[in-house]
């Protein structure tokens, strides 16, 4: 792919400096503070209503901070408007300029430039062109949105947003409209596309499947406040309490509590988190060793790569589990048998001070 966009010695660096944010008596960011490295791909995680886009349009400044900084390369920014910040956006309904072709949509940005800093049709041309071979998009130029499909027109909205060479580029659920299949064909391609680019990107999500596949780092949030920062894998398999666990993958959430070594899974809800993820419970159907229970089960589902099953526990509590088509075949497994589950891996986290936190 053309590496002609590489922005080289343009990268820079972002820092939000104890950001606080309200909106009335309603504190939407809460002394939020995160490092980004020049060049580099993160992704903001978190649940609807977590402060994603708050933060993001904070950095872009389309919106103003009570308290904290804004830092590009380490110089305070926080009173400059977005204009002089030169970010480019990508929204979930980026709206393309319906009555301008593809070409004219990615040139509108330099098109619209002061005389002086303009540059010539040829340029404009060119730059336009290496743009649309980025996004293999380069035969559609002469197409209108309303021709194209909402991946390529995702596509055309990166473009634009890249063809002013912006020093950040902020994206909110950019994917947000399109379907599964879409979706995962243009996380993989926005990767690629960074990766030639180069350009530091911060990528808005509530999809933790596509912030683990895309982001070179992943800040978790939840309520105004940023839970935890680290790269996908951290994450994910050193999460810094239960609601990061929680949110990052299925899970099955049991009671209980953590004596001598041993885990006692009940029904006591005042004891510790116990979870499973559904990979990480075995179905068998003789009970060998200490730690198993009882449990029916009730839907299976052998369409996909891993068969999905539906058990209900001894207690009554619905529980997933998911195995291997190999496993299952072996298992011949049938819907309303009685079998023992036991957790292979599970995760526990105690209460401490109103939070759960990692036991082991
Ligand atoms: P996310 O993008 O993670 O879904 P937002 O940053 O959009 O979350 O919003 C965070 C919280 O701030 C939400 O509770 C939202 O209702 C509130 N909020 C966002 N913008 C405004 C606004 N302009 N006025 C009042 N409340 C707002
Ligand atoms: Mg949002």
């Amino acid at each position: 792919m053309a590496s002609r966009y590489h922005q080289g010695g343009n990268v820079l660096s972002i820092t939000v400096a104890n950001v606080t944010k309200r909106f009335g008596t309603f504190t939407a960011l809460d002394d939020v503070s995160l490092e980004i490295s020049a060049g580099r791909l993160v992704a903001l995680l978190g649940p609807s209503g977590s402060g994603k886009t708050t933060l993001l349009r904070i950095i872009a400044g389309l919106e103003f901070a009570e308290s904290g900084a804004i830092r590009f390369d380490g110089q305070d920014i926080s009173d400059r408007a977005a204009g002089e910040r030169r970010v480019g956006f990508v929204f979930q309904h980026y709206a393309l300029f319906r009555h301008m072709t593809v070409f004219e949509n990615v040139a509108f940005g330099l098109r619209v430039r002061p005389r002086g800093e303009r540059p010539t049709r040829q340029q404009i041309r060119d730059r336009v062109g290496d743009l649309l071979d980025l996004i293999q998009l380069r035969s559609q130029a002469g197409r209108y949105p309303s021709q194209l499909s909402g991946g390529q027109r995702q596509r055309v909205a990166l473009a634009r947003a890249l063809a002013v060479e912006p020093r950040v580029l902020l994206l909110d659920e950019p994917f947000g409209a399109l379907d599964a299949k879409v979706r995962q064909e243009l996380r993989r391609w926005l990767r690629q596309l960074h990766d030639d680019v180069g350009v530091t990107s911060v990528f808005v999500t509530h999809d933790q499947e596509e912030a683990l596949e895309v982001a070179d780092q992943v800040a978790v949030m939840n309520q105004g406040r940023i839970v935890q920062v680290g790269t996908p894998d951290e994450v994910y398999n050193h999460p810094a309490n239960s609601f990061v666990y929680n949110f990052l993958g299925n899970v099955n959430l049991f009671h209980g509590r953590v004596d001598n070594g041993m885990t006692y899974i009940n029904q006591d809800a005042t004891g510790d988190l116990i979870f499973a993820r559904p990979h990480a419970l075995e179905i068998t159907r003789n009970a060998n060793g200490p730690n198993h229970f009882r449990a029916t089960t009730k839907h299976i589902n052998a369409a996909g790569p891993l068969v999905k099953i539906e058990v209900i526990t001894e207690w009554g509590a619905p529980v997933h589990i998911e195995m291997a088509q190999e496993r299952f075949r072996d298992l011949a497994l049938n819907k309303g048998e009685e079998v023992y589950i036991i957790p292979r891996d599970l995760a526990i986290f105690e209460a401490t001070h109103g939070d759960f936190t990692p036991s082991r």
